[in-house]
């Protein structure tokens, strides 16, 4: 467990630190594409009759990629569905590897976190990071109540105060103004909610 938490403490992240995890698992795997397996047809075959990434994925790996090999996967994945657009065929739905990656992190994340939902160190540190809903929900899943109530009523005041700013719309308070936290609380729900 401790090598996990040591991933995590050298993310870096900002906003989600699980959706941070995600994403850097799965760029690594757009890494290692980029670096040699755009040459290999099989790999490049797999990845064309799969519809390429998705469009997240794909402009990471464009970001990553030299353009020689942006070009090659680019070139594949576009043939193929303009090929498959000349004869009439169904949308593809892109079955994105990255995208799957992501999924198995989040599996994997899931698991390490039943093993370690005694592990106060390890609690601590996810308590104090900034996990979204989605995380949140993965997190409380594994955890026996107190952690969970730890973790939830972290979040009582952000609903305070958005109960708050809609009391305040109705007229009777409308005099009681709307504070500078209170119309936070707004964009802050959005963070938390924001699938990233
Ligand atoms: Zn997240
Ligand atoms: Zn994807």
């Amino acid at each position: 467990m401790s090598s996990l938490l040591h991933s995590l403490q050298n993310l870096k992240a900002t906003g989600c630190l699980f959706c941070a995890y995600e994403r850097h698992q799965a760029r690594r795997y757009l890494e290692g594409i980029a670096n040699d397996g755009i040459n290999d047809p099989p790999l490049r075959i797999r990845l064309r009759n799969k519809g390429g990434f998705c469009g997240r994925h794909t402009e990471e790996f464009v970001e990553e990629a030299r353009v020689l090999s942006s070009a090659i996967l680019l070139e594949a994945m576009l043939s193929h569905r303009l090929e498959r657009s000349r004869f009439g065929k169904r949308p593809i739905v892109v079955d994105c590897e990255a995208c799957e990656i992501e999924r198995k992190t989040r599996d994997n994340l899931a698991k390490s976190i039943r093993r370690s939902r005694e592990d106060r160190a390890f609690l601590d540190y996810l308590f104090q990071s900034e996990l979204c809903v989605g995380h949140l929900e993965l997190v409380c899943h594994q955890l026996p109540e107190p952690s969970r109530y730890h973790f939830v009523d972290k979040h009582f005041q952000l609903l305070q105060n958005l109960a708050e700013v809609i009391r305040k719309h109705d007229y009777r308070f409308v005099s009681e103004g709307i504070s500078e936290e209170e119309t936070k609380s707004i964009e802050r729900a959005l963070q938390l909610l924001r699938d990233e």
